[in-house]
């Protein structure tokens, strides 16, 4: 592997900059989460216009710890060094970190979490078409989309990354590592659950163990096919790959169960819940979800 780290473009920390000295009493002086996001831009350069450096399009407004470019020629710039907070997600936030409901902007995401911005167009839309290789997934409302590859350098930098923050926080584990649109599910897809997740935990603490909670659970109806093996009633419809009124509902009771937040947004916490539940009753997750024999 040979890249680079680039510090050129580290936003100085002063007044009217996105950033913040230190971490806060909120987390005991410390951050305790990773939020990845995708930059919606073709290449670092852009990242890099509109966060890094003193005088950033959006000087003041947001800004990243990192931006991981898509190949190993771009490499990676820090923005914001891991001492201090840098102004990456916040806005139109409900959930926290650990997936409970927001009680107070002391633990917003700019507060608690590293922000890791990683070069990525994001999904097929007016102006951007999907490649052959896009990966299919739902929303966390059940809205199809296509949404881009990660490269495979990309995804060997953003293990360094996540094990050079590691290194400085050691008590960020494996379910402190979330995507922006986990923590402000109704507001935006950033980064959907077609984000490579297990690689990039299984790279970052070298544990090939770490289960895929995401890929088996990206469309509709491996969602349906899940909650129908766990239980529930999906009525006439079973899994039939439309988000609809039944599978909202099912998905708002099943939050309501398992002491999640009650939002009907299909979110890692959900994901991460559904294989537990899974698991205990010796159920594997990508079996159910590729099964056919559920549907009714
Ligand atoms: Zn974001």
């Amino acid at each position: 592997m040979s890249f680079s780290f680039h510090d050129e473009f580290l936003i100085p920390l002063e007044a009217g900059q996105a950033v913040d000295r230190g971490w806060t009493t909120a987390t005991a002086g410390k951050a305790v989460a990773v939020t990845w996001h995708w930059t919606a831009t073709w290449d670092l350069a852009a990242c890099r216009m509109l966060l890094g450096g003193a005088h950033a399009f959006r000087k003041g407004e947001a800004s990243a710890h990192y931006g991981v470019g898509r190949t190993f020629a771009e490499g990676v710039d820090r923005y914001v060094t891991l001492e201090n907070r840098s102004w990456h997600a916040g806005k139109h936030q409900t959930l926290r970190w650990d997936g409970k409901a927001l009680e107070s902007d002391a633990r917003k995401g700019t507060r608690t979490a590293i922000g890791v911005e990683t070069v990525h167009i994001g999904y097929a839309r007016d102006g951007v078409d999907a490649g052959d290789d896009w990966i299919e997934v739902a929303s966390p409302q059940g809205v199809a989309m296509r949404v881009a590859p990660w490269s495979e350098e990309q995804i060997a930098m953003m293990i360094a990354v996540g094990k050079e923050i590691v290194a400085r926080w050691p008590e960020i584990g494996i379910r402190d590592h979330h995507g922006h649109h986990d923590l402000c599910p109704g507001y935006k897809v950033d980064v959907s659950s077609a984000f490579p997740f297990a690689r990039v935990l299984r790279g970052i603490y070298d544990d090939p163990s770490i289960p895929d909670v995401w890929d088996p659970l990206r469309t509709v109806r491996q969602r349906q096919r899940a909650l129908l093996a766990l239980g529930y009633d999906l009525g006439p419809g079973g899994a039939d790959g439309t988000w609809g009124v039944p599978s909202d509902a099912t998905l708002r009771r099943f939050q309501h169960e398992h002491a999640l937040v009650v939002d009907g947004f299909w979110t890692s916490f959900v994901h991460w819940k559904v294989h537990e539940l899974l698991e205990a009753k010796g159920l594997d997750l990508r079996e159910v979800t590729a099964s056919s024999r559920l549907r009714r």
